[in-house]
């Protein structure tokens, strides 16, 4: 089977598509035939070495994967279902799923919602569905759309795109942050309600600013989110699940204590499956498919090397499904 593997020895650090034995593969109750995968974020950071995302060697990065089971030993998964998996450690600490086949734990896979191709859960993804895990936390917290405008920061990216397409499909008005004016057109396309320049958002600001946002949606952390806590409005959530521009936090609690501002955390890769089945199924009734296909590129595996030192310097656009078997 193929893969990618990354390796590192003394200070070099490799990745490369390699031959690898089925019998390389980790422990794990189900095989899967896998049919496509994507580049996140963190993929991106495992192939580069940019950062210590991988911490087992040698490691089949690729935190997610939808395919076909063809063996199990797993009392939830049968030979011929198709399956998806986001997270859980693979591709981290687990091989994952820029393979053609990879074994796991039958606990961490879910069945392909009917709504989507595997090509489109892939376009969907960790990004896309911990897009959703942020509007659940922001429709837990009590912000509907008659309150006025959400903020969604990196907006042209992955995790941005889907939130903003949700978003307003659910009917919310969506103020996408980008810092490519050239993507003007194809935010408006997802949905979005109006652009800001993300240079607004991304130096150091006061700390409390006019209330603007009802709610905000932030992938890209520092001084993004601390300005986007400290111009949402009294009783607003902000959900922050990135740290594109850094993983500090620069902020100062007024937003909290004096405006009962809510700051939710997300996470996606340990989040517990009744919440991951919830975002699934909310992608199904609320992401339009026609919408998928505007915001993603297909590649090859080969293709996912260069790739990902381009969605590092922020170049790519939306979300990038791999086939694994080309
Ligand atoms: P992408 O690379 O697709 O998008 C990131 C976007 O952030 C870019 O497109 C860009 O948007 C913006 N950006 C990049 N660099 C900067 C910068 N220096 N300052 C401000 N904005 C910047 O990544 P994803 O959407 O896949 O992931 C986004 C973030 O969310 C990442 O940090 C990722 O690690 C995190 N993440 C966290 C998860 C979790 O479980 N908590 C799960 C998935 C992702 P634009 O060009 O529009 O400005």
């Amino acid at each position: 089977m193929k893969a990618i593997l990354i390796d590192k020895d003394d200070d070099a650090y490799r990745a490369e598509v390699s031959d690898v034995d089925e019998g390389d593969l980790p422990e794990g109750d189900v095989t899967v035939r896998v049919a496509y995968s994507t580049l996140n974020y963190k993929d991106s950071l495992a192939i580069t070495g940019a950062s210590p995302v991988v911490r087992k060697f040698p490691m089949v990065p690729g935190i997610d994967l939808a395919g076909t089971v063809e063996s199990s030993d797993h009392p939830g998964c049968k030979p011929g279902d198709t399956v998806v998996l986001n997270g859980w450690g693979v591709g981290e600490v687990h091989w994952g799923g820029l393979a053609q086949k990879a074994r796991l734990k039958g606990d961490w896979l879910i069945p392909l919602p009917a709504a989507f191709t595997p090509r489109q859960a892939m376009a969907i993804g960790t990004a896309g569905y911990t897009a959703m895990l942020c509007v659940l936390a922001l429709e837990d917290h009590g912000v509907t759309p008659d309150q006025g405008e959400v903020l969604v920061t990196g907006a042209a990216g992955g995790v941005g795109s889907v939130a903003v397409a949700v978003l307003a499909k659910l009917g919310y008005t969506v103020i996408a942050s980008t810092g490519r004016a050239a993507e003007e057109d194809y935010l408006k396309g997802l949905g979005a309600a109006g652009i800001i320049d993300r240079a607004e958002l991304s130096e150091k600001g006061r700390p409390l600013g006019k209330e603007r946002w009802a709610g905000a949606v932030d992938a890209v952390g520092s001084h993004t989110l601390a300005n986007a806590c400290a111009t949402t409005k009294y009783g607003g959530t902000v959900a922050a699940c990135g740290l594109a521009q850094g993983f500090d936090l620069p902020a100062t609690v007024m937003p909290f204590i004096l405006r009962g501002v809510t700051l939710a955390g997300v996470d996606s890769v340990y989040c517990p499956r009744p919440r991951r089945l919830r975002a699934w199924e909310r992608l199904a009734a609320d992401l339009d498919p026609a919408v998928i296909e505007r915001m993603m590129h297909e590649i090859t595996l080969a293709e996912a090397i260069p790739a990902a030192a381009d969605q590092l310097a922020g170049k790519v656009r939306g979300r990038v499904v791999v086939d694994v078997n080309r």
